[in-house]
């Protein structure tokens, strides 16, 4: 039995809070880095069409032997492929990458406003889902004038967002919004995408001595203990294995109120305002 809880989806489905990330891992050095993360423990994967690294996600997965029910696969429609056709074919290009015959979560990878194709696209989600090749649906940098246009126009509220969201940057208004409507959060750059000195910062580093563990072990069991799903990535097996091992300790609740204390609005990715518009 894993040691990674389960968290319920909107949907009757449930994902493992804890997962790997793949952004920026690199499509010939993927099938063994995601390996070492599924020999590590990991059973929750998520990559994305536009990472160029399916092919060596669905390798890593077929050679583990992994039974299919013990893995959480995740991978999103990108930008160019908005549209309902596109979507479609889009879905069924993933699967053969992946090697799979169904995904467990689908997401529309951003909101590509100006493009206006997101309720289009968000309908051919619908689709997919119902034809059996995901079981749950979600969508990735919403902000909260898209997903009250997809509660307005369609019939399924999003099972997750996955957002920018770390310490400096808390996403309070997203979050309250999921809390309303039964939508749950995945924190994407959970470490900052390495993009600032999250590990030196005192409440952080405070911990990780109280602890004995590493600020980035802390920074993790930040988001599991704030109800976040985070999948941290590493291309290092040590850090893969570290990233992991985050069930031994538990912050207490003045640990947890001195970094929700660091919000500062440091988004350091892109905006979804802009992202893919082009
Ligand atoms: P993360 O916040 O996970 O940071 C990754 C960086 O942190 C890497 O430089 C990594 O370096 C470093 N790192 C990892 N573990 C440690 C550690 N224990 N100690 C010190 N440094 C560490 O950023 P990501 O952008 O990768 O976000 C996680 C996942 O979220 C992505 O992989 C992707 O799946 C998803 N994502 C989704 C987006 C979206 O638009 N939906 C956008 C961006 C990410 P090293 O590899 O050398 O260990």
């Amino acid at each position: 039995m894993s040691q990674v809880p389960r968290i319920p989806l909107n949907d009757g489905n449930s994902i493992p809070q804890l997962g790997f990330g793949v952004f920026l891992v690199q499509p010939d050095e993927a099938e063994r880095i995601v390996s070492d993360a599924l020999e590590a423990g990991y059973r929750h994967i998520d990559t994305a069409a536009i990472y160029g690294n399916e092919v060596g996600v669905g390798r890593a997965i077929a050679a583990s032997g992994i039974p299919r029910d013990e893995l959480f696969i995740t991978t999103k429609l990108a930008n160019p492929d908005q549209g309902t056709r596109s979507a479609h074919d889009a879905i069924d290009l993933s699967l053969a990458k992946l090697q799979l015959d169904k995904v467990d979560l689908y997401l529309i990878h951003w909101p590509t406003p100006a493009r206006d194709l997101y309720v289009e696209s968000w309908q051919a989600m619908e689709q997919i889902r119902d034809d059996g090749k995901t079981t749950s649906i979600g969508v990735s940098n919403f902000q909260i004038p898209h997903l009250d246009r997809l509660l307005a126009e369609t019939e399924t509220v999003p099972a997750v967002n996955q957002i920018e969201l770390h310490p400096t940057f808390q996403q309070r208004e997203i979050r309250a919004w999921g809390v309303e409507h039964d939508m749950r959060i995945e924190s994407w750059g959970p470490l900052g995408q390495g993009k600032y000195d999250l590990f030196g910062l005192a409440p952080i580093t405070a911990a990780a001595t109280a602890h004995g563990v590493t600020p980035a072990q802390i920074v993790i069991r930040w988001h599991l203990q704030s109800g976040l799903i985070v999948f941290p990535k590493s291309n290092s097996v040590d850090r893969i294995r570290e990233n992991f091992d985050v069930f031994g300790f538990e912050l207490s609740g003045e640990e947890l109120a001195a970094i929700d204390a660091l919000e500062a609005d440091n988004r350091v990715g892109g905006h979804p305002d802009v992202v893919g518009n082009a």
